[in-house]
């Protein structure tokens, strides 16, 4: 199955990616964690996209569409993927349907509000990137990764200008990806307003897959 998480900027999207990738025997593509990692390695696109990153935008399409094609193309995708921060502009979703598109689209909605109180507390491992937050979802030990034990850090785009200028991008180039599945009859629509154990229960019975 491939499918499409849709969501805002902390909306939850990487945590329940990672949840479903055990459900749904699929890997997760996270264009941002991709790009993270081209950013750490000092890779050509690292340096292209470090910029846009930084300032909240988004990276040019061209240059996602090709990493994106370039993961699909491996082995372990051929039965499926769970996108995490893929597509964010008609023109990249457009590019997918090309190459074969989704099967589902889920939009995990939060209201903007809980979303910059979610960023503010949300803490990411630099060497991991697994995500959590201080409140609703916390490490075992404060302040470290229980996956890998790194020392947990804030991303330069968490901070609350960029939030709110991410917020800004995401309504204006993403949401209307929302209307776009929904044509194609490919959207399903969750709350994430809950605590995640409560969304992922909401996102599996919207799958109909059982816990
Ligand atoms: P994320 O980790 O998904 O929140 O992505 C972090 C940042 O990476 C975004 O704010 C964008 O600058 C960039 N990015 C990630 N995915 C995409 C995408 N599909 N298109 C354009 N930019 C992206």
């Amino acid at each position: 199955m491939k499918l499409i998480l849709l969501g805002a900027p902390g909306a939850g999207k990487g945590t329940q990616a990672e949840l479903l990738q055990k459900a749904l025997q699929a890997p997760v593509i996270s264009t941002g964690n991709l790009l993270r990692a081209a950013i750490a390695e000092g890779s050509k696109l690292g340096l292209a996209a470090k910029e846009y990153m930084d300032g909240g935008r988004l990276v040019p399409d061209e240059l996602i569409i090709s990493l994106v094609q370039e993961k699909l193309a491996a082995p372990e995708c051929a039965h499926g993927a769970i996108f995490d921060g893929f597509p964010r502009t008609v023109a990249q979703a457009e590019a997918l349907d090309g190459i074969g598109g989704a099967d589902a689209a889920l939009s995990i909605e939060v209201s903007d509000a809980e979303i910059e109180e979610r960023m503010c507390g949300r803490r990411t491992c630099p060497n991991c990137q697994t995500t959590y937050h201080i409140t609703h979802n916390p490490p075992r030990r404060e302040g470290v990764c229980d996956k890998c034990g790194a020392a947990l850090g804030i991303r330069k785009d968490d901070e609350p200008g960029v939030v709110k200028e991410r917020l800004r991008i995401y309504h204006e180039q993403t949401e209307p990806l929302i209307e776009y599945y929904r044509a194609q009859g490919k959207l399903r629509e969750v709350p994430g307003q809950g605590t995640v154990t409560e969304t992922t229960a909401l996102i599996f019975k919207a799958l109909s897959i059982c816990s």
